[in-house]
């Protein structure tokens, strides 16, 4: 059914008046971690909304397009306003700054993801990795598709088995990542993939 609209409306039901965000070492690629960036920061805030919009400023994502944060606003949690915003630092910032080469970068182009779940994104970036370091990567045909969004309907690769339909799919809910590897190198092998 989607997250945002949920948390959109957790954020109102429950009472927030002081959030504490760790941002020492977190990781802004991917959720599950493994290329991670030293900030050694914390931050905390009254105010939900902006504090997680700050954090999109920081990692350079516009926070229109994550759609809890707006729904919440709209329904009166906090405010996106960060120019209106009163922000202290103390302290100075001494962690490492992001550097242009990230880990999973390669993936945003590699993978088209619809609603996938967690756990099935979570095997596919090391088995992508593994394939991009055999230089398997390069000659992809088509982009993969991930995702409950693309249940019912056709493509050419898919991961998991709400890609059943498509004309390769590495099949299971959520498949393994060590299945993704070994099926997708045979099928980027294979002649006339
Ligand atoms: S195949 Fe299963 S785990 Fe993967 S996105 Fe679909 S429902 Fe989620």
């Amino acid at each position: 059914m989607g997250l945002h609209k949920p948390i959109a409306h957790l954020s109102r039901g429950i009472r927030q008046d002081f959030i504490v965000v760790d941002h020492i070492c977190g990781d802004p690629d991917f959720e599950d971690g493994g290329n991670p960036l030293v900030r050694n920061c914390i931050m905390a805030g009254r105010d939900p909304i902006l504090i997680d919009t700050f954090g999109c400023s920081l990692m350079g994502i516009d926070p229109q397009e994550v759609f809890y944060i707006p729904m919440a606003e709209k329904l009166g949690s906090g405010s996106m306003d960060l120019e209106g915003a009163c922000i202290r630092t103390i302290g100075e910032e001494i962690g490492e700054e992001a550097s242009g080469e990230r880990r999973f970068v390669f993936v945003k182009d590699a993978v088209e993801e619809v609603e996938s779940c967690s756990a099935c994104y979570a095997y596919l970036m090391p088995a992508l990795e593994k394939l991009l370091q055999e230089g398997l990567l390069s000659d992809l045909p088509d982009k993969i598709c991930i995702g409950q969004g693309w249940r019912g309907k056709s493509g050419k690769i898919g991961v998991g088995s709400c890609t059943s339909g498509f004309d390769f799919c590495v099949k299971g809910c959520p498949p393994t990542d060590s299945q993704i590897y070994e099926e997708l190198k045979e099928y980027l092998q294979s002649p006339g993939s």
